[in-house]
């Protein structure tokens, strides 16, 4: 899974140039405790940073899974690194002040995990190194031992198939050190555990390989591995850092409800929150990882996913919060016998709620974009309304696919909520902005939509649908979806089959879904005189179907870059004329 062919590496100082790695050639078994054994200097953290993409070898190739890191994009090290590997550091980088179940899902932030999973894997992995009774501790509270335990639980909690250990022990005294190494040991029988020391006690106790590195060349492996021949094209394109990160929806189904809505800021509490998290967290990363690139490039990929958004209520919540305030201060020291005031709050919000005019608004942009255009890279009118889009396929009757029919009798009262932040629906209406778009994601098949009638499909990745649209498209019987739903909701346990399909990008190119119009869907009933609802009436509704006009899937795109924050999430994005 792991190779290194005739690494290389220089550190070019001012005139001098380090030769720090002089061709060093080495395979990995999927699972072994490799231990790096070498004096300070001789290369091995230069040689385990390489491993796992924190550095670039000056020449030579890193095989990953059979392929060739030659021709890596940043992306594809992005996800190798967030996905493969899990790192321990000689010194833990903690974070002092927070709690270690902090620290540990920390780690997660970034990766869409929704706060509940990010939890409970967290707590998993503390568990997994015998911390789980602690994880409320702050990492002073802690000896160095368990601390470094605590970076080991953080390295794990994205299940990564590699770890890499950089002098683990260094810091720590022989007793502690046993407790690190036993659980690595432990590791090492489901993972590719490799770890640098320049202590050959520890080296030969417990690791299954022992590599002497020295002066920047190996000379010695006691344990070397040759690997079989390169697996074939389709196994290695799959391992090329596309590991699966969302989880099935069957999984998903287990551990949480929250877990099967998308997840789409519509208010403006959470569009704010959300922008200073993840910009918080870049800077985080920043300060300890020396991700300083980061940080321009998120503050624009924040601003498209969780942009600055005005609506046409608006609720005026510094009224809401003097309320309380006054409130409190009102009542202060004066209980008046046995009276019983009435706090106004509810009152007060919804007195305070007023009405922007969006027309002017729209109007004094539109004509002063000479002179604010430089401070936005982009802006966008949306209307509250939704197409309402059926499947043409009527293999499981009549489906309607938006607004999404699935979840909707489990989410009657929020579905229709504007400060619902749960989205179920699979179409969207894209950005009135092609050129932005365009320059986040790039064509896979067919051709961008032109016509009110052409569709887009959003791909979570190259290769990626994730199951909520498979089922809402009608790909897979809803029923089924519903049914594990149910399970949960009565308190079954709900089994994973791990029965993944698969399509080609021509099943979806051209691929139909009819416009059906909500009025056509009600029928005038003459004998008592009024307009019945059809919607639930299979045969009316296939006809409705059939007669109604057709729209259909133009192009398939995916995210450019899969790391950062982008303007559409996967699924149908229809344009702003239809
Ligand atoms: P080890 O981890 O075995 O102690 P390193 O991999 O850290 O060794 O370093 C190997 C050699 O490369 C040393 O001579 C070191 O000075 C040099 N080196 C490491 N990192 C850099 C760097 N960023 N710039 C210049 N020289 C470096
Ligand atoms: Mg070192």
């Amino acid at each position: 899974m792991l190779e290194l062919k005739g690494i290389t590496k220089e550190y070019v100082t001012g005139a001098e140039t380090v030769k720090a790695l002089k061709g060093v050639s080495l395979a990995f078994r999927p699972s072994e405790f490799v231990a790096i054994l070498g004096p300070s200097g001789c290369g091995k953290t230069t040689m385990l940073n390489i491993m796992g993409g924190l550095d670039q070898y000056t020449s030579g190739d890193l095989v990953i899974g059979g392929v060739s890191t030659k021709k890596y994009r940043d992306a594809d090290w992005d996800a190798y690194r967030n996905d493969t590997i899990g790192f321990v550091f000689q010194s833990y980088n903690l974070i002092s002040h927070q709690s270690v179940l902090a620290n540990v899902e920390l780690a997660l932030t970034l990766s869409g995990v929704s706060a509940g999973e990010r939890r409970r894997r967290a707590v998993e992995a503390l568990e997994q190194v015998g911390l789980g009774d602690q994880i409320n501790k702050k990492p002073a509270e802690m000896s160095g031992g368990q601390v470094q335990r605590v970076a080991i639980a953080r390295a794990l909690i994205n299940d990564p198939d590699i770890i890499l250990a950089d002098e683990p022990t260094g810091a720590l005294d022989t007793e502690t050190s046993t407790q690190v190494m036993d659980i690595l040991k432990d590791i090492s029988t489901r993972k590719l555990v490799i770890m640098v020391t320049h202590n050959p006690e520890i080296a030969n106790k417990y690791a299954t390989r022992v590599i002497r590195l020295t002066d920047g060349k190996i000379t010695s492996d006691s344990n070397p591995f040759v690997p079989a021949a390169a697996p074939s094209a389709a196994v290695s394109r799959r391992a090329r850092g596309r590991k699966n990160k969302s989880m099935s929806m069957k999984t998903a189904l287990q551990l949480s409800m929250n877990n099967l809505m998308t997840k789409k800021a519509r208010t403006f509490l959470t569009a704010f929150a959300g922008s200073i998290g993840i910009i918080g967290i870049a800077l985080i990363l920043s300060v300890s990882n020396g991700f300083q690139k980061y940080i321009d490039k998120l503050e624009e990929d924040t601003l498209s996913s969780y942009p600055l958004t005005i609506q046409t209520e608006t609720a005026d919540m510094t009224s809401m919060i003097s309320a309380f305030a006054a409130n409190v201060q009102d009542t202060e020291g004066e209980a008046s016998g046995d009276k019983v005031h009435e706090q106004q709050i509810m009152t007060d919000l919804l007195a305070s709620v007023g009405t922007n005019d969006l027309a002017a608004f729209k109007k004094r942009v539109d004509s002063n974009i000479g002179t604010i255009g430089k401070w936005f890279n982009a802006y966008d009118y949306t209307y509250g309304l939704s197409v309402n889009v059926y499947s043409t396929d009527m293999k499981y009757g009549p489906l309607r696919v938006s607004p999404g029919s699935i979840m909707q009798s489990y989410m009657s009262g929020f579905q229709q909520s504007n400060f619902s932040m749960m989205n179920t629906d699979v179409f969207f209406r894209m950005m009135d902005n092609e050129e932005l778009l365009k320059t986040q994601y790039k064509v896979l098949a067919g051709k961008w939509p032109e016509k009110y009638n052409e569709l887009l499909l959003v791909l979570d990745s190259e290769d990626q649908l994730n199951d909520y649209i498979v089922y809402t498209l009608g790909l897979r019987d809803p029923q089924e979806l519903k049914d594990m739903i149910n399970d949960v909701i009565e308190g079954k346990d709900v089994e994973n089959t791990n029965d993944q399909l698969e399509w080609t990008y021509d099943d979806f190119i051209g691929k139909e879904f009819a416009l059906v119009h909500v009025c056509d869907t009600f029928k005038r009933n003459s004998e008592y005189d009024v307009w019945e609802d059809m919607s639930e009436d299979e045969e009316y509704m296939e006809d409705l179907i059939k007669k109604s006009e057709k729209l259909h899937i133009s192009g398939i795109v995916c995210a450019k870059e899969k790391s950062g924050a982008n303007a559409m999430d996967s699924g149908i994005g229809y344009l702003p004329i239809l």
